[in-house]
């Protein structure tokens, strides 16, 4: 450890505002700091020597795990070479533009053009913007309400906060805004009349849309943004044919569908992306951190070239567009990109996500789904969640006062691997790096199983 360790958690606790943190029992010293400070394949270790599993890939990102020499030398040399330069009025670097060319060539068809941000957050916003700016050029000033889902995680910005269907990212804040509205979440375990098939209850999901839609008045609505597979709202698979009913009320509509996949782009479901996985056919994609494996800060919104040609009616009628970013395509993190994409084919990544993903999901059902606490195990490729129950029969739901989640994370954490409680409901996540092993799996479901068993009993 460090000898400076007592002053840096000082400091810590009088200096750093730290997301998504208790504020007050951080500051007053009642939860803990861990100080991080190396990684390699998929363990992270702290500045006291300990080392973690880390099988959520920092927060869903780090794809191809830590201490990847290729990347940081792309990085280290771009840095050398060119640390900045802006992509305005025409300009980038090889590595920006090698960047878009790799990112349509893996993207689903019909993809077109790329615009870099720095996370998944601004690039929700350049979406918002993008669509009311392209139903600005195609006459539909009306056009310009955004549908999205109770539970969907699309970032923590006033606009990108208020698409965010989780209740803490909007209360005390003034959120959602309008003309932002919530549909039902397509989440068959948490629903309360069982009586449905799955089939059914994504027609369900895809009739109460519709009404939605109906009651705002179709040419009012613009868009339709979510993720393949719902992430921080809990690692739910979509039911049985939801997308394609969900598309075709979209479709009648006239409406846009925007896919974000921020977490599920660049391999993490065992295909390159979600849209491809599910079938599904967006107009703009959300991506962000597999695209460097967050070895820099780097986002895009990939256009489709449906909205590309009339986003260009646009700068014909208009002149030059009015959104840009200082750090869009930024040479450091573009260089990351490059390096990191190249690595996820270097080592069958994608694949690897199929392939481990299975494994690992069978065999943590096979250790824990019989436990009387354990409601659902589920997940696809490399994400998985556990959803704890008080009582499995009736479905009964844990008071979320007593923790269950927080306290079985705390309980892996004490036997070496880094799962997460989801923000919403006693639930248990997993999103390891793609590069995981079934050993490391393995090792993984022993410490699941023996944390459940410490909280929770047998
Ligand atoms: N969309 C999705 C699906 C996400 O999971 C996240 C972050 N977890 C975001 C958007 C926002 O990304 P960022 O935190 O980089 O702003």
């Amino acid at each position: 450890m460090s000898e400076n360790s007592n002053e840096i958690t000082a400091w810590d606790r009088d200096h750093f505002f730290h997301p998504s943190t208790h504020m007050g029992m951080h500051a007053r010293g009642e939860t803990p700091t861990r100080v991080m400070a190396g990684g390699e394949g998929v363990y992270v270790t702290d500045v006291s020597g300990r080392t973690s599993l880390d099988a959520f890939a920092g927060l869903y990102c780090v794809n191809v795990g830590y201490g990847r020499q290729k990347i940081s030398d792309a990085i280290a040399e771009q840095a050398k070479n060119l640390a900045y330069y802006h992509a305005y009025v025409g300009h980038g670097t090889e590595a920006s533009i090698t960047l878009s060319k790799m990112i349509i060539d893996r993207a689903p068809k019909g993809m077109s053009r790329v615009y870099f941000g720095l996370s998944g957050s601004d690039a929700n916003e350049t979406n918002i913007k993008l669509i009311w700016y392209y139903n600005n050029i195609l006459g539909r000033p009306e056009k310009k309400k955004i549908i999205s889902r109770w539970r969907g995680y699309h970032g923590s910005g006033v606009m990108t906060g208020s698409l965010t269907g989780l209740e803490l990212f909007h209360n005390l804040f003034d959120l959602p805004r309008p003309p932002i509205f919530h549909t039902e979440a397509p989440y068959y375990f948490r629903r309360a009349d069982r009586s449905m098939s799955e089939e059914q209850f994504s027609q369900h999901c895809a009739d109460k849309l519709e009404e939605m839609i109906l009651a705002e008045g179709p040419d009012t609505i613009a868009a339709f943004i979510g993720e393949p597979i719902l992430g921080t709202g809990g690692i739910v698979p979509p039911p049985q044919g939801y997308w394609q009913k969900i598309q075709a009320v979209l479709e009648k509509y006239d409406i846009l569908l925007v896919a974000d996949e921020v977490v599920t782009g660049f391999g993490r479901l065992g295909s390159m992306f979600g849209s491809d996985h599910y079938g599904i056919k967006p107009d703009l994609i959300t991506i962000a951190k597999g695209l460097t494996s967050a070895y820099a800060p780097l986002s895009g919104s990939i256009v489709s070239d449906k909205v590309w040609q009339v986003l260009v009616q646009g700068s014909d009628k208009m002149g030059a567009i009015g959104h840009g970013w200082t750090y869009s395509a930024h040479p450091i993190c573009a260089a990351a990109g490059v390096a990191n994409l190249e690595l996820v084919d270097e080592l069958g990544l994608v694949e690897n996500a199929g392939s481990t993903g299975t494994y690992f999901r069978s065999e943590l059902a096979k250790a824990v789904a019989g436990h009387r606490h354990v409601g659902d195990v589920r997940g696809d490729g490399l994400m998985a969640a556990v959803e704890f129950v008080e009582d499995k029969n009736d479905r009964v739901f844990f008071d979320p006062a007593k923790k269950i989640g927080p306290q079985v994370s705390a309980a892996l954490l004490e036997r070496g691997v880094i799962g997460r409680a989801m923000p919403q409901g006693d639930i248990l996540g997993f999103a390891p790096p793609l590069c995981l092993t079934r050993e490391e799996a393995d090792t993984v479901v022993r410490a699941t199983a023996a944390a459940i068993e410490a909280v929770l009993g047998r």
